[in-house]
């Protein structure tokens, strides 16, 4: 609600990356309900401003390392000055935006998983089973055949989509692709590579097993992946 030159600010949002240990945020605000899409802005809420406040670290699955936290704000005075961009334009701000949040996942996705993926192809070459290396076992040996074949081809489409945005091209359809695809692969190679690490893969201590957990956000968060699919749905004028 406008009040003289300030804007009053009230409502909650749960599940805010570093909320916790924030000191200025960035809220999309409906500033004029009547517009919809187009009455929204963004106003960046200081730390210290009377009626914000950041609320308990949640508890999480997994990236314990990373806090999560819900933001409140109970009539929050927050000045003109402080509004990012235009009155109205804080949607369209966030769309140009959100391709490139969309393919620093898919970045983060498939180097996640490649990496474990490398770690678990090692550990499947020193553990032995009935007298031979595991990874020598043609059921493993081909588990890890499909998994490299399906990070790389991942991170081809990955890599792709980095040069179009490097060049001002990505679309947001192929930044949906890219994001949905290597969450779906990440989450399916560490899955597999919990399993040819048997009981120690579910070990806390055991880096595949921390990862696998770290992992499961990521076919939720920055847009599910029904959300993803969705726009390219759309696209496809279904
Ligand atoms: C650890 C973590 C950190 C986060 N950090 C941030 C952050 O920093 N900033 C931020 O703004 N948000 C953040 N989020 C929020 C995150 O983006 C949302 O949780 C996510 O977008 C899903 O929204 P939701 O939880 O309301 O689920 P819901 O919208 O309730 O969805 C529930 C289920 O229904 C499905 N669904 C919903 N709508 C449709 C539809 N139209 N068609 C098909 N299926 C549908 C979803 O795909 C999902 O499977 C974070 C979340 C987590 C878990």
């Amino acid at each position: 609600m406008r009040d003289g030159d300030d804007w009053i600010l009230n409502g909650a949002k749960t599940f805010i990356t570093n909320g916790y240990n924030c000191d200025l945020v960035v809220v999309a605000a409906r500033t004029d309900p009547s517009k919809g899409a187009k009455g929204i802005s963004l106003l960046v809420v200081e730390r210290g401003m009377e009626g914000f406040e950041n609320g308990r670290k949640l508890d999480k699955v997994g990236q314990p390392e990373a806090d999560t936290a819900e933001l409140f704000f109970e009539n929050v005075r927050v000045p003109q000055a402080n509004m990012l961009g235009e009155e109205g334009m804080g949607f369209i701000s966030m769309m140009k935006l959100l391709p490139q949040e969309r393919l620093g996942s898919a970045v983060n996705n498939v180097h996640h998983a490649k990496q474990i993926l490398l770690e678990t192809i090692e550990y499947a070459k020193e553990r032995k089973a009935f007298g031979k290396a595991i990874g020598t076992m043609q059921y493993n040996k081909f588990l890890l055949a499909e998994l490299v074949t399906k990070i790389e081809v991942a991170e081809a489409y990955v890599d792709q989509a980095v040069e179009a945005h490097a060049d001002g091209e990505l679309t947001a359809v192929d930044a949906a692709k890219a994001k949905w695809w290597s969450a779906q692969s990440q989450s399916e190679v560490l899955d597999a590579c919990v399993q040819i690490h048997g009981g120690y893969g579910f070990m806390n201590e055991y880096r595949v097993a921390r990862a696998w957990k770290d992992a499961r956000v990521t076919k939720i968060w920055a847009g599910t992946n029904e959300i993803m699919k969705e726009l390219i749905g759309r696209d496809l004028g279904l």
